[in-house]
This record gives C-alpha cells, structure tokens and sequence, in this order.
C-alpha cells in the first residue's frame, strides 16, 4: 500500500496506524524526539514533529555514522535513545550517539521499575 493511499484509508479509519509515525490513532508522536504533535504537523514533516527533527534524522545522523565509522568506532546504531545501546549493547566509552551521561539516565531510569 502506497502512502496516498494509507492516508486515505487512515481518514477513513479504516486503518489505525499512521503512515507517518507509525502510532495509533489518534496519537502522533515524533520519531526523533517523541513529542506529541497533530496529524497536519506528523503528515507535512513526515513523521517528525519539526524540519529539525526531520533534518536530524536524514543529513545530521548519516553524517555521524560516518564520522563513526572513520573514528574506528564499533557500535554504528545511529538511534540515540535505543534502549538496547544504552542497556548493554554499547560498551564503547566516548560513544558518539550514546554518551555516557544518556547511558547512566537510561540505567536510572529503568532500574526504578
Ligand atoms: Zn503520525
Ligand atoms: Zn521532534
Ligand atoms: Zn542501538
Ligand atoms: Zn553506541
């Protein structure tokens, strides 16, 4: 299903997901910085709450993977907020996406439940 077509069906609840950000009906929620927006805001910057989240994710963070890759570094997961990285997938001290300060708020904040 192309996306003209999801939003159609979207619009007539036909589907529940949003062909941008991917959430539920009738949420939308950016998919860089997850902040909640409307629909007209998740459709024109598809999926992304700003052009600056939108431009982040396409031209900030291919650059980073490069520079990434040339440092020598091994974890290239560009996500910042991968829950899997900053648990225990990423060792790597000094990580460019997952600094040690998001690492030790993430371990903070997951072993409070
Ligand atoms: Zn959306
Ligand atoms: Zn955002
Ligand atoms: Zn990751
Ligand atoms: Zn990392």
């Amino acid at each position: 299903m192309d996306k003209t077509q999801w939003k159609e069906e979207y619009d007539a609840r036909s589907v529940l997901d949003c062909p941008c950000c991917g959430c539920d009906y009738p949420e939308h929620r950016c998919s860089n910085c997850y902040s909640d927006m409307s629909k007209e805001t998740c459709w024109k910057n598809d999926g992304y709450c700003s052009e600056k989240c939108f431009k982040y994710i396409y031209e900030e963070l291919p650059r980073v993977r490069k520079e990434k890759e040339e440092a020598g570094f091994k974890c290239l997961c560009d996500e910042p907020m991968c829950g899997k990285c900053l648990g225990v997938g990423c060792t790597e001290a000094g990580c460019p996406t997952h600094s040690d300060i998001q690492k030790k708020l993430w371990k903070e904040q997951n072993s409070k439940r």
